[in-house]
């Protein structure tokens, strides 16, 4: 069965701001951080403020409202880094297969070098 949502996961405390993090981004329905181990120069992390578990979880549950801003977010905070025009990765890990660490919906934007190739 598919977990509920965990209020003790890292990005719900990042959320209540009851842990810091490096911020990027912020509006009503959205948060964007750079991620703690970065993998490559540019390595930010894009949450909905909303509680959900993953990206099937958002697509099913949060309004139209959320999802326009945490779409269109994701696209501007990928300008805003400067990685668009050489190009750069977007990648929603999702449960135990997708190996997915943290049970909240983030999308890692990954740039800044040339990356790896990396499925499976
Ligand atoms: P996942 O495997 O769930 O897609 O990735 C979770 C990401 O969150 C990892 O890249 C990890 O480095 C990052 N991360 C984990 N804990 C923290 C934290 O406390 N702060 C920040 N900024 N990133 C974190």
């Amino acid at each position: 069965a598919i977990k509920a949502y965990d209020p003790e996961n890292i990005f719900a405390k990042i959320l209540r701001g009851d842990i810091p993090c490096n911020k990027v981004f912020e509006d009503d329905h959205v948060l964007a951080f750079h991620d703690i181990a970065p993998q490559a120069p540019t390595h930010i992390l894009v949450i909905p403020k909303g509680s959900y578990t993953s990206y099937d979880d958002f697509a099913e549950n949060a309004s139209d409202a959320e999802i326009v801003a945490y779409t269109r977010a994701i696209g501007k905070i990928s300008a805003a880094a400067g990685v668009v025009e050489d190009g750069y990765r977007l990648i929603a890990n999702t449960r135990d297969h997708g190996r997915q660490d943290v049970p909240h919906l983030h999308v890692h934007i990954i740039g800044g070098t040339k990356l790896g190739l990396m499925l499976p």
